[in-house]
């Protein structure tokens, strides 16, 4: 259970990052992501230079103003975040099917083959080729050590932390470093004279068992460097799909048309950030009878293009659906799902 496999990857200061790389003026300044100087919002993302000034997340953008007068101050821009997350995620299945996604900027992967440290540090690598962006990148053997990894040399770190590691790392950290610690834990484990994790291994363990039960358990496991979760991929799913009911019934073509361009689009978006194609699309009607047929077809080749599914579609509506009645919603799904999931062979050179 101690062979290394498990990759931590957390983008550094993501949302101003990406402002940063897309405005000269930007960079090396103090930028904030979210809200407004003038004390509406919260800070989504603070740049490195505004965190010298003690800004941090969540922190009102009142507060940061106070903090630092010249910090320039930027709308959320969740769009352009999201594209190059999706970038990110398509580089990560490259080198394996096992993502466990946490956040927008953040993923655990798991490697069953090749050498996961060869491997974290060309994901590394190849981020920074396709997004100028740079990530923290932490490798052990469980999700526990390979986050306290990714956090350890930030920003554009990248640290292993291997079983002999553990005894030397661990014991010097703060508790709050163990997952699970949160400012209210802390306060309790300070109250008995916890601070670090060496405190709590020489601690009472029967009395943190009797008082904590299972929490004291798995943050005595997690001290030990112990961590049995699994890197969870997403849950499948079967098909997914679009519809809506129309604000009028209608049983013009054109305006139907568009909605299929728009779910399309949608769709597509979808299939592409979890890496799926499929082969089926099906197109759904309910008439104003509240009467619902559903017409599809299967492609030779899985898609995920929005072109494609657009143009399949619309023949659907066109040639197969009767427009005998005024239409009161229309969908488009997609299924015969295909996943990313035969091994990617990697060879290196
Ligand atoms: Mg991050």
């Amino acid at each position: 259970m101690t062979e290394l496999r498990v990759i931590h990857v957390d983008m550094d200061a993501f949302y101003a990052a990406v402002e940063q790389r897309d405005n000269p003026l930007y960079k090396d300044k103090p930028v904030i992501v979210g809200g407004d100087p003038n004390g509406r919002g919260v800070v989504s993302t603070a740049s490195y230079e505004a965190r010298k000034f003690g800004i941090h997340s969540a922190m009102s953008c009142k507060r940061a103003a106070e903090l630092c007068p010249v910090a320039i101050f930027l709308p959320v821009n969740m769009d352009k975040y999201k594209n190059e997350s999706r970038k990110i995620h398509a580089i990560f299945r490259k080198y394996t099917p096992i993502i466990e996604p946490i956040s927008i900027d953040e993923a655990f992967l798991e490697v069953k083959e090749g050498n996961a440290v060869e491997i974290a540090r060309r994901i590394k690598e190849d981020i920074y080729q396709c997004t100028r962006l740079t990530a923290s990148v932490g490798v052990s053997y469980n999700k526990f050590l390979a986050k306290l990894a990714s956090d350890m040399k930030k920003p554009d770190g990248f640290t292993v932390i291997t079983p002999d590691d553990v005894q030397r790392i661990l014991p010097e950290l703060p508790i709050r470093k163990i997952w699970g610690v949160g400012e209210k834990t802390e306060k309790e484990l300070n109250n008995i004279g916890i601070f670090t994790v060496r405190d709590l291994l020489q601690y009472d363990h029967e009395f943190l068992l009797r008082n904590w039960g299972r929490r004291a358990h798995e943050l005595i496991q997690l001290c030990q460097g112990i961590d049995y979760s699994p890197v969870q991929v997403e849950q499948e799913v079967k098909s997914m799909g679009e519809e809506t009911t129309l604000e009028e019934d209608t049983r013009d073509l054109n305006v139907l048309r568009k909605y299929l361009k728009v779910f399309s689009q949608a769709i597509s978006d979808r299939m592409y950030n979890k890496g799926i194609k499929c082969r089926t699309i099906t197109v759904k009607i309910k008439y104003n009878d509240f009467k619902v047929i559903t017409r599809g077809t299967t492609l030779d080749r899985a898609t995920d293009s929005p072109h494609i599914l657009y143009k399949y579609s619309s023949d659907i509506l066109s040639c197969r659906v009767p427009l005998i009645k005024p239409i009161r919603l229309i969908g488009l799904q997609v299924s015969n799902l295909v996943y990313p999931h035969d091994p990617v062979q990697i060879t290196f050179l």
